[in-house]
């Protein structure tokens, strides 16, 4: 992917922290938090911020090129897949694993008349690396 174009054809201005933390988003695709974010990349780009990250994650989400994962209340998470999938968070290291849904499994007869605007689907449990400490 051309992430400077990508971020073009979405109306958002491709400046050089904005394509750094798209690229680490859709490169790492690890579901990272804000604090992540910057952590690691803020050795490389002095000039940012933990504002600056939040502020670009903000505007990825406006934007529909990123979307949120909430868990647990108090943590989010970013992630550069937009299409609906559900999670598997391991609840020991914390690592999130994409999880493709099928909609056309789902027995969605009770619900009449409405539309779905989000998916959140989530599977708590320990990874198979935990399960083996
Ligand atoms: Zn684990
Ligand atoms: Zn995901």
């Amino acid at each position: 992917m051309n992430i400077p174009n990508y971020l073009a054809e979405n109306d958002i201005k491709p400046s050089y922290q904005r394509i750094r933390i798209f690229e680490y988003l859709y490169h790492e695709m690890n579901h990272p938090t804000v604090d992540l974010i910057y952590k690691t990349l803020a050795p490389e780009i002095p000039t940012l911020s933990k504002t600056t990250v939040y502020n670009t994650l903000k505007l990825f989400v406006d934007k529909g090129i990123t979307s949120t994962v909430t868990i647990e209340n108090n943590e989010v998470r970013y992630d550069a897949i937009v299409t609906h999938h559900g999670h598997f968070k391991c609840n020991v290291c914390g690592i999130i694993v994409d999880i493709p849904l099928n909609f056309n499994q789902l027995n969605l007869n009770e619900l009449k008349d409405v539309t779905i605007e989000q998916t959140q689907v989530h599977l708590i449990g320990k990874c198979n690396k935990c399960l083996t400490i």
